[in-house]
């Protein structure tokens, strides 16, 4: 039976908590969520248990990454069941601060952003990349982890979280690992919750989509025709896609026609109403 995490509610508390540690010699590893936990986040805090002495998972459905017209009401908030999933981890902390506590009354500094938060999500949810870099600085300057980790689930996400660390110099190392899937390949999200029954046996063919494009794409041949073909594979199974675009995979530039550098293959689409991501290296 491993000891319950301590619950820290403040900044002050998460920052006197990892110097706490550091002062010991130990090291931290810090997993950012917005909770509702699933395998995926889990996989991340067992990878930060493998790597690092003290384990801080963070808890914040983060309001400024949400559009106005978007589901922060309604995104699942499962305080108690996601801090019980982390004591059988062994985590040590769990950060789960309130909205006043990250931006008090009079907030006024965002951290404005370029590179690889370009295009892709930006055209489609313009505050969104404003929002995460700034908490995910605010949670980093919080607690300074030796390392923070991220998924690949959210890959323009992370190249930003990446940049930013780089560019502000920031001592953690980001640490990515592969997304992990249901047995059908739909990629594991909170969101996944909001599919009707139907819309979840149509999820799956997200992933199928971007696989098949893939192959294709590395079997050789013109890219924008691939490309348009998967657009319009998705549009048939039922999607409304938003994007489903080939990117550099290390700066997320669009790349030139055989150029053999690293690819991924991104998309964004919606069922219904739920929104969904996925993407695969070509
Ligand atoms: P979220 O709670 O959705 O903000 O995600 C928190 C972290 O978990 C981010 O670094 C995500 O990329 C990561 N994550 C979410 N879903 C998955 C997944 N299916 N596999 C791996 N990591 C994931």
């Amino acid at each position: 039976m491993n000891h319950p995490p301590v619950l820290l509610r403040t900044l002050t508390d998460l920052r006197a908590n990892t110097a706490s540690w550091h002062s010991e010699g130990l090291t931290v590893g810090m997993i950012p969520t917005m909770g509702a936990l699933h395998d995926g986040h889990l996989a991340l805090v067992e990878e930060a248990r493998r790597r690092v002495d003290r384990v801080v998972a963070t808890i914040f459905v983060n309001p400024t990454q949400f559009g106005p017209k978007e589901d922060f009401t309604a995104y699942p908030r499962t305080e108690a069941s996601d801090v019980a999933k982390l004591a059988t981890l062994g985590v040590e902390a769990v950060f789960a601060p309130n909205a006043a506590e990250m931006y008090p009354p009079g907030h006024a500094t965002t951290i404005s952003l370029a590179g690889p938060a370009l295009g892709l999500e930006t055209d489609y949810r313009p505050h969104f990349f404003a929002g995460v870099a700034t908490v995910v600085a605010k949670l980093l300057l919080g607690g300074f982890p030796d390392i923070a980790m991220f998924g690949e689930k959210d890959y323009q996400q992370l190249l930003v979280v990446r940049q930013m660390v780089k560019d502000l110099r920031l001592p953690t190392e980001i640490v990515a690992l592969p997304t992990v899937r249901e047995p059908d390949g739909l990629a594991l999200s909170s969101r996944n919750a909001y599919l009707s029954p139907d819309e979840r046996r149509t999820a799956p063919k997200l992933a199928s989509v971007l696989n098949e494009t893939a192959a294709a794409i590395r079997a050789g041949g013109d890219h924008a025709h691939h490309l348009r073909h998967g657009f319009n594979a998705l549009e048939s199974a039922g999607f409304r896609p938003d994007y489903l675009e080939l990117r550099n995979a290390e700066t997320l530039a669009s790349p030139a026609e055989s150029s053999g550098e690293p690819l991924r293959l991104l998309v964004a689409a919606w069922l219904g109403k739920t929104r969904l991501i996925d993407n695969i290296a070509v």
